[in-house]
């Protein structure tokens, strides 16, 4: 029988009636003679409540314990979700992520899958229930449970589905699919029918959480279908695909925003081999997640070196490079969490040269600033203050006729 994978995220998942929702419409996926494995989220804002939990509690949370702690929230809806589903007469299994046989490494909060032995999906599928799984969690190769990363349900929901050969997997979840920017800062943003799997992984790497990064390259990696729809009207949503000729490539696809980074700048450091070594060693270790980088052009033999990282890691940031400024002879540390990402992007940039000259002409049109820029081959991104970046998104998304 054919089988699909069906995620539903916080907001799907919110309360009784929402629950109820899903049942509903896992019932309606059974009767239509398909077999569905369900992956759920925790409710509503359940993970963001028991990490400010833990920070109330203490100001050490050991990794392990970490996880132990916010693994919890996705426990829960796995067995509502049951218990809605048993009233419909629907037969459903609830399974831990280790109970799934998601097996990750030890890098406890971010941990990465290494083997999925999916035996007791399977069976559970054979014997005619629907087995609803907790998302964003394993066990490590040392029996401990580990999560992997914040928004990582979708990863689990993508993984299954690609070991247990799904027709598709579908992301459920409070829009109706990929937009050409986030549609509750830009009211205009359109919906994609189709992106490819190149502008999404750009767009999740730039910050649009509509799809957590790693569920689209593995998707991408192991061929899996896959649609963001939503799980409040459940019409048809948007189709991540393989780029092929018959694709029109705009130029530019979706401006993204991004307030969760926070950037570092290192002073007065000399400018000679084996400084950004030193610093970046620093930050690896610490397993501090660097995004953009730029070092300006020396004067007189020292220079400064700026880069971003996630606001949750600027501690850890600022001790690492710190521990090295002294010996390498640099000037101080600073750090800046009022700071915002924007980017634009699209396929169609290789081809057409321009786009960066509108994005900078609109941004100053708008008086806003432009602090760091990066670029890949389809995006561009600038550092603006945080305060200016709605305002800069939807100058851009007009800038680009993106309505
Ligand atoms: P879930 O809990 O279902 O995983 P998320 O909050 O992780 O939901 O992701 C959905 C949210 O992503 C939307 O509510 C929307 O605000 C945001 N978002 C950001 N960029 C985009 C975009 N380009 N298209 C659609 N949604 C976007
Ligand atoms: N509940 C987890 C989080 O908030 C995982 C997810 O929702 O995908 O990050
Ligand atoms: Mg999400």
């Amino acid at each position: 029988m054919a089988l699909v994978v069906q995620k539903f995220g916080g907001t799907s998942v919110g309360d009784a009636e929402r629950i109820r929702a899903v049942a509903d419409h896992v019932a309606r996926t059974r009767r239509s003679g398909k077999d569905v494995v369900v992956v759920v989220s925790a409710m509503g804002k359940t993970t963001d409540d028991l990490i400010r939990l833990a920070r109330e509690v203490s100001s050490v949370q050991p990794p392990r314990e970490y996880d132990m702690l916010v693994s919890s929230g996705e426990r829960i809806s796995t067995a509502l979700l049951c218990m809605a589903l048993a009233e419909l007469g629907v037969a459903a299994s609830s399974f831990t992520g280790s109970q799934a046989g998601i097996v990750t490494d030890t890098d406890h909060t971010n941990a990465k899958i290494v083997d999925i032995r999916a035996g007791r999906i399977i069976e559970a599928l054979e014997a005619g229930k629907v087995p609803v799984v907790a998302g964003f969690q394993g066990v490590s190769t040392e029996h401990d449970v580990t999560t992997l990363g914040r928004g990582a349900s979708d990863l689990t929901a993508v993984a299954l589905a690609a070991v247990l050969g799904a027709e598709v997997c579908e992301i459920y979840t409070d829009v109706t699919g990929v937009f050409s920017a986030d549609p509750r800062i830009v009211p205009d943003a359109h919906k994609l029918s189709r992106v490819s799997f190149e502008e999404m992984l750009e767009i999740a790497a730039a910050g649009g959480r509509v799809l957590q990064l790693r569920s689209a390259e593995f998707a991408r990696n192991h061929h899996v279908p896959l649609q963001v729809r939503s799980s409040f009207t459940w019409e048809p949503g948007t189709w991540i695909v393989e780029e092929d000729e018959s694709m029109e490539q705009a130029i530019v696809t979706a401006v993204v925003h991004d307030v969760s980074q926070a950037k570092i700048t290192v002073a007065g450091v000399p400018d000679r081999p084996g400084v950004a070594a030193r610093l970046f060693r620093a930050l690896a270790d610490r397993a501090v997640n660097v995004d953009d980088i730029v070092q300006n052009a020396s004067v007189r033999g020292t220079t400064d070196i700026s880069f971003t990282v996630p606001r949750t890691q600027v501690a850890a940031a600022v001790e690492g490079v710190s521990e090295h400024i002294g010996e390498l002879g640099g000037t101080g540390v600073t750090s800046d969490e009022g700071i915002a990402k924007l980017s634009v992007i699209g396929a169609g940039m290789k081809s057409h040269p321009g786009v960066t000259a509108t994005m900078f002409e609109t941004l100053a049109a708008e008086g806003i600033n432009i602090d760091l820029i990066s670029t890949s081959t389809i995006r561009i991104s600038c550092i603006v203050r945080e305060e200016d970046v709605e305002r800069a998104a939807r100058a851009l998304h007009r800038a680009f006729e993106l309505a």
